[in-house]
């Protein structure tokens, strides 16, 4: 397998402090923030800290470390916007943009969390 992460890329820059974000949660390999453009009243980004390019980059190369952390934190991060279901919150979408055909425009995996109102079916 082959990925070419980009150091470059603008959520390794927000990973090294050099551009700010809205942070909304952070743990050991995982930081979330507010999407700069939200397309819902809650619309958060949630990255590994780890290099990856995409979720398939993440799930053959990251340690078990990682990914538990970071599937725990998303559960965490919907707790947190009282969207759980568990929770009584009224739910949420999840989407993963990877590659061309997935239109992804920031090279570092990224889990966008929709929320906060009825974001209806998903349209292709
Ligand atoms: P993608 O299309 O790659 O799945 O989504 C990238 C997301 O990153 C878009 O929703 C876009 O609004 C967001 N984004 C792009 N640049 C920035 C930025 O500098 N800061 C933040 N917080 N979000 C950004």
């Amino acid at each position: 397998m082959t990925y070419a992460y980009d150091d470059q890329n603008i959520f390794a820059k927000i990973l090294r402090g050099e551009i700010p974000c809205s942070k909304v949660y952070e743990s050991d390999h995982t930081l979330a923030f507010n999407d700069i453009s939200p397309k819902t009243p809650h619309h958060v980004l949630v990255i590994p800290k780890g290099p990856y390019v995409c979720y398939d980059h993440f799930a053959q190369s990251a340690s078990d470390a990682e990914i538990v952390d970071y599937t725990r934190a998303i559960g965490a991060i919907c707790t947190q916007l009282g969207v759980a279901q568990g929770d009584g919150g009224k739910g949420y979408r999840m989407i993963s943009n990877a590659g061309p055909d997935g239109v992804q425009e920031v090279p570092h995996l990224h889990v966008h969390i929709l929320a906060g109102r009825n974001i209806g079916p998903m349209v292709m």
